[in-house]
């Protein structure tokens, strides 16, 4: 019998709720609430890709801020890349920079996001 399968398929696309209040936690991003599966857009933003939550957790554990070229170090990422989170994380507000001499430290910028709330780790 050449029954055909086409066309028809279940539409479980019922994800209209609330498409960009919050995001699944994703993976490497090690939940300290084991209730908290989800984060903020804004948060998702800052840790939505793997480099991106390095970077987060490097400057969160150096108060004093870190250079590109100490990140690229600490991270072994490629220098575009670290630049090119650095600038993505900069546009959300997660970090601020300085120039320090010929230096630019980049900082994270704890206040700005509810970090402490979405219980992301440094
Ligand atoms: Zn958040």
């Amino acid at each position: 019998m050449g029954k055909k399968i086409m066309g028809i398929r279940e539409k479980n696309t019922k994800e209209n709720t609330s498409p960009d209040r919050t995001y699944k936690r994703p993976s490497w991003v090690k939940a300290l609430v084991a209730t908290e599966e989800e984060l903020c857009p804004d948060c998702f933003k800052v840790v939505g890709t793997k480099s991106r939550y390095s970077l987060v957790c490097a400057l969160g554990k150096k108060k004093g801020g870190m250079t590109v070229s100490e990140l690229t170090d600490h991270l072994k990422l490629r220098q575009p890349t670290v630049t090119h989170h650095l600038n993505i994380l900069r546009s959300v507000d997660a970090v601020e920079s300085e120039d320090r001499g010929r230096e630019r430290v980049y900082r994270l910028n704890r206040g700005a996001h509810c970090f402490e709330e979405c219980k992301i780790p440094y």
